[in-house]
């Protein structure tokens, strides 16, 4: 119950400070997706769907994701913590030289 209560408050903070777009904007602009596996995929597209989204990558995987700037994948993308680019998306070189040399301001207010 307390946790819950906990919870509420903290998605309210956030969304105060546009959570809800900022892992589909940061996502929307690199076009890369980090999977859990430390894999990077393209994007093919993104659907935004309120609180969550729906991710396609060009190796055929779709799955929805929370929207959340504290997300694992928007931290993920930030620190560029997945290093391997997933060989059946065919990430273009150039966009992985622009991600690499892309910089993550963390504007928390
Ligand atoms: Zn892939």
């Amino acid at each position: 119950m307390d946790h819950k209560i906990k919870e509420a408050k903290k998605q309210k903070v956030v969304r105060y400070i546009f959570k809800n777009q900022r892992l589909f904007l940061l996502i929307n602009k690199v076009k890369l997706w980090p999977s859990r596996s430390g894999t990077l995929h393209g994007v093919k597209s993104l659907e935004n769907r309120g609180n969550t989204m729906v991710v396609t990558t060009h190796c055929g995987e779709s799955f929805v994701v929370w929207d959340s700037k504290n997300s694992r994948s928007a931290r993920w993308l930030r620190n560029r913590w997945c290093k391997n680019p997933c060989k059946k998306c065919k990430i273009p070189e150039w966009k992985l030289t622009k991600y690499s040399q892309t910089v993550f301001t963390d504007a928390r207010r």
